[in-house]
């Protein structure tokens, strides 16, 4: 009796750690699958597939901002499974699931070179109402693997998203310019900082966090999302 039950508290504590289901298709996962089967990971839609991967993540920036290199997972179209694991980590809380892919994703980014890691800030207020930050979630799989620190105290969001509305250039840039605040230029100097987001689409708000950056003397900045619509 009292084995069975310490069995079923060890099996629970394991399933909080290592859920036995597959998010995509909720099938059991063998020993040697996490949080996604074989046949579902196989099936997602990986940049690296693409022998022009790297051309085309870096051309989404091309003529806005001085990118030094941009990373991503998986090739993002509405209605495709990836914006599924978006939602999952979103709007289903599934953070351990965000780690994970955050370190399936370093796989992609050579660790030398990188300074620090800077995942995009939510506004305060969003914030506390999601109770976490996807980005940060993600930045600390990538973490794991590369050992690069995380820093989260640099860049502050101030404003919520770029606004739609706004139609001329200089209203858009005005616009943009101010969502991010960077407070200590100093310990940015010379930096080589690696930006992470969930999803890389118009690249409005990367764009934004960007251009606060490399204006700083000696400051590099490169991209890592989990997926990207190129
Ligand atoms: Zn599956």
């Amino acid at each position: 009796m009292l084995i069975n039950q310490l069995r079923q508290i060890a099996q629970s504590t394991l399933d909080v750690f290592y859920p036995n289901q597959c998010e995509i298709c909720s099938s059991d996962l063998n020993f040697n699958e996490q949080y996604i089967c074989l046949k579902c990971s196989y099936d997602l839609p990986y940049l690296s597939n693409l022998s022009t991967q790297t051309e085309s993540l870096n051309k989404l920036f091309w003529g806005r901002v001085d990118v030094h290199q941009v990373y991503s997972l998986f090739n993002y179209q509405k209605g495709n499974q990836v914006q599924d694991l978006l939602h999952l980590i979103k709007y289903q809380k599934k953070t351990k699931l965000a780690e994970h892919l955050g370190e399936r994703l370093a796989e992609e980014i050579p660790k030398s070179g990188l300074d620090m890691i800077i995942p995009i800030p939510l506004h305060p207020k969003k914030l506390r109402k999601r109770g976490f930050n996807q980005s940060t979630l993600i930045a600390r799989g990538i973490h794991k693997r590369l050992q690069v620190p995380i820093n989260e105290k640099l860049v502050k969001r101030v404003k919520h998203n770029p606004s739609q509305t706004t139609v001329s250039k200089y209203d858009r840039w005005e616009n943009v310019r101010s969502i991010f605040d960077v407070s200590d230029h100093e310990k940015l100097k010379n930096k080589h900082l690696l930006i992470v987001d969930d999803v890389l689409t118009t690249g409005a708000t990367i764009e934004a966090c960007v251009k606060q950056l490399i204006g700083i003397e000696g400051c590099k900045v490169s991209i890592a999302t989990l997926a990207a619509r190129i």
